[in-house]
């Protein structure tokens, strides 16, 4: 995890958040490589789950709405963690989390039984007493307006959905959407996490990737089994292996008391094994019927065909864009030995981020072969073609083995090396990542080339 962290930092991934004030707890910025990948990450998403799809809309709704949205919603009264504060040191934990950890680890010699209650758990740091868990709301507040009061407060969203529930009529009597039919949205979410951390796999402020399929509650089981298939080949399809990924389902006592499923993809990280990357749940109609109930406006659904009226059940796929990044970035870190270029001597080993092509932040370097000015000046026209379509980037400095490496270690698919023979025979050398294989091509061809390395892009 350290070695991702340290890549992330370094070469311009993710950056602490306010870093020259000391840093901001667990808030981090993402650089120009970061911005790139989250970008590629939510296009990748989007393609697949509004542009590929004749049933599902888009939706960019507020951040801030109504205080009634999360009355209704069921946030204000129990969108809370259990929280515990050991009496000896000051910190503090989330009971479910060190429930969670302790029976995960029981005695090796099989002797104890993990703890089945907070109890029976002390301070994983100082083996203190812990107090009683007690609830701690994770909505964040604000004022809304010139006065700060009771009547002016609001919310930073929670979770995005809410903002696709008090929208859905809005959809169906604009696009005319018919169920089964789904609103998907990309947008930041915030939670006053009790214990942010791992990087940004767990922070306060974060973005989610969220659909809501809405249906007929007798087609909940299959919409369920449907879109479990769909979210795990979408995280394979962009090269997440197989022994990367997990299923688990939510216990009874973990699951939101509407949820009538929930599901999880979890990752294998490298902070104490699995952990949740991604949720398909079937959310029962309890958020229409209480927006229903709360705003006072019919949200029930009219089957064109049969006339019947119901309210629908909604199937909800959510994903995390940093958690997403950060299982990508983890899953594609890879050490090989020493492999590029002209100064092998002085190296072991190399850092390969096998990044999917339609991830990777930077899709074509350029690099010629030395500063000479009329290498340079075809390096740049090169760039500048390729520009208007790829992220690119010029690199003129350093021995061509350690730009390689530096392309290696960000992911770049392709290199395109402007050598001195290039001046004469109008041609380039193309290099892959991944197979080294060194490509001759002509200038005039490299647009074709690349565009059948990147359909789909
Ligand atoms: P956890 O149990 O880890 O707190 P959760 O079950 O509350 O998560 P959901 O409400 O299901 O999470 O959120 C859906 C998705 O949003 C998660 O799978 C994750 O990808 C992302 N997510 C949730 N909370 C955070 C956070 N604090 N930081 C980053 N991503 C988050």
């Amino acid at each position: 995890m350290e070695k991702i962290e340290s890549l992330s930092k370094r070469r311009g991934f993710i950056f602490q958040s306010s870093e020259i004030y000391g840093g901001f707890g667990s808030s981090y910025d993402y650089g120009p490589l970061g911005v790139e990948l989250a970008n590629n990450v939510k296009r990748q998403w989007w393609r697949s789950m509004v542009q590929m799809r004749l049933d599902i809309f888009g939706l960019d709704a507020a951040i801030i709405m109504h205080p009634k949205v999360w009355e209704a919603s069921g946030h204000v009264e129990s969108f809370s963690d259990p929280l515990v504060d050991c009496k000896q040191c000051k910190r503090r934990f989330r009971a479910d989390h060190l429930l969670e950890a302790s029976s995960a680890k029981p005695d090796l010699d099989g002797q104890r039984e993990p703890p089945k209650n907070i109890a029976d758990i002390v301070c994983p740091e100082c083996g203190g007493e812990l107090t009683e868990p007690r609830n701690f709301n994770l909505l964040m507040k604000t004022f809304v307006g010139a006065v700060e009061d009771e009547t002016s407060t609001s919310y930073l969203r929670g979770e995005t959905c809410q903002g696709i529930y008090v929208n859905y009529k809005n959809i169906i009597d604009s696009s005319r959407a018919k169920i089964p039919f789904g609103i998907a949205q990309i947008g930041k979410a915030f939670r006053n996490e009790i214990t942010p951390g791992n990087f940004i796999f767990r922070t306060r402020e974060f973005e989610q990737m969220e659909m809501q399929y809405f249906i007929h509650p007798r087609e909940a089981e299959k919409w369920l089994k449907y879109w479990k298939e769909e979210r795990e080949k979408w995280y394979k399809g962009l090269g997440l292996k197989d022994n990367f990924l997990r299923w688990r389902e939510h216990g009874e006592q973990e699951r939101a008391h509407y949820a009538r499923a929930a599901w999880d993809i979890e990752f294998d990280s490298p902070f104490g094994g699995w952990k949740e990357l991604s949720g398909v749940h079937d959310r029962g109609h309890w958020d229409l019927s209480r927006h229903e109930k709360f705003s006072g406006v019919d949200l029930k659904y009219l089957d064109p065909e049969t006339k019947e009226k119901y309210t629908p059940q909604i199937i909800e796929t959510s994903d995390g864009v940093g958690r997403a990044m950060l299982a990508f970035l983890i899953n594609a870190y890879e050490e090989v030995a020493a492999r590029s270029g002209d100064d092998h001597a002085k190296h072991e080993k190399e850092v390969v981020l096998r990044l999917d092509k339609r991830l990777a932040p930077i899709k074509v370097a350029i690099l010629p072969l030395s500063k000479k000015t009329d290498l340079e000046a075809m390096a740049r026209d090169i760039q500048k073609a390729l520009a208007p379509d790829y992220m690119t980037q010029y690199d003129a400095t350093a021995s061509i083995g350690k730009r390689y490496r530096r392309q290696d270690e960000i992911g770049t698919p392709y290199c395109i090396t402007v050598d001195f023979d290039s001046l004469v025979d109008k041609q380039v050398t193309v290099r892959d990542r991944d197979t080294m294989k060194q490509n001759r091509i002509a200038i005039g061809d490299i647009k074709a080339y690349l565009a059948e390395q990147y359909s789909n892009v």
